[in-house]
């Protein structure tokens, strides 16, 4: 059994709250791995070319985004769907975006890839599409979206140590951070990304989305005795984003499980009005 197989199990029985949710969560990795195995990265960029952009603060991958086929996007939506709960309003979504005219088209393929450069405006025109939200479409495209950047991201990562990184979007793709974790040996902030989910370190007590570090502006909270979980959140831009401190938790935090099983702090931190 994989890591990641352990790791839901024991989550579901310790929070059996969310076992239905990370149940969930196991089918659409399995599902992002089986997509993974389908996507050959075609980027190629050298050393040099990397270290340019990086001391220039750039992303490595503006301006040269990875492509992703549309034949195989169109497929993995269809292959996503019989995943989404029956009856639930994202599955009628993914129908409408299915068959619609920009999903089918052969313009689809240019709306993907301005992700890199403006992802508000292709969630946009999806969103159009499929007569919804942004808010409501970005997590099924996530979904999807995610393995084609997460595969060419990986040959680039090991180089990040050393371009001494200190932005607060992802050094490879430029999204914003998902999750951030505090490493069990030094307690060092590392920050994932949404989408590649590339790890890059951070300081510790700045606000990733505005780059603010006055305390009290910039704090953190958690609940329920829970040491190893908190929300790190920003009075200046009202934003928030999880963290894991490994040091507590005594283990490597795998996020994608801690992030379905802290949901609750999702809640809270939007009831005090973080987005
Ligand atoms: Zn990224
Ligand atoms: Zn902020």
């Amino acid at each position: 059994m994989s890591q990641m197989h352990t790791d839901i199990q024991r989550y579901a029985q310790a929070r059996p709250q969310y076992r239905d949710a990370l149940s969930f969560l196991q089918n659409i990795l399995d599902f992002q791995a089986a997509l993974a195995d389908k996507i050959e990265p075609d980027l190629q960029i050298e050393p040099a070319v990397a270290r340019e952009k990086w001391e220039a603060g750039e992303p490595l991958f503006s301006g040269k985004s990875p492509a992703i086929p549309s034949p195989l996007f169109r497929q993995a939506l269809a292959e996503l769907r019989p995943l989404l709960p029956p009856g639930d309003v994202v599955q009628e979504v993914l129908d409408r975006l299915l068959t619609s005219e920009l999903v089918v088209s052969s313009h689809l393929e240019k709306v993907l890839s301005d992700l890199i450069t403006d992802s508000d405006a292709c969630f946009r025109r999806l969103a159009d599409a499929a007569s919804t939200t942004p808010d409501t479409v970005a997590p099924l495209l996530r979904i999807v979206l995610s393995p084609f950047f997460e595969k060419p991201a990986a040959l680039y990562r090991e180089w990040i140590r050393e371009a001494g990184w200190r932005r607060g979007i992802c050094p490879i793709c430029g999204s914003e951070p998902w999750m951030s974790r505090l490493d069990r040996e030094h307690g060092e902030r590392m920050l994932a990304c949404s989408l590649c989910r590339t790890e890059w370190a951070f300081d510790r007590l700045r606000c990733p989305f505005c780059g603010g570090d006055d305390q009290p502006k910039v704090r953190y909270f958690n609940v329920d005795d829970d040491d190893a979980h908190r929300v790190d959140c920003c009075d200046r831009c009202l934003r928030f984003i999880k963290t894991v401190d490994e040091r507590v938790a005594g283990r490597p935090a795998n996020l994608p499980v801690e992030d379905v099983s802290t949901s609750h702090l999702d809640t809270l931190a939007r009831e005090y009005g973080y987005h």
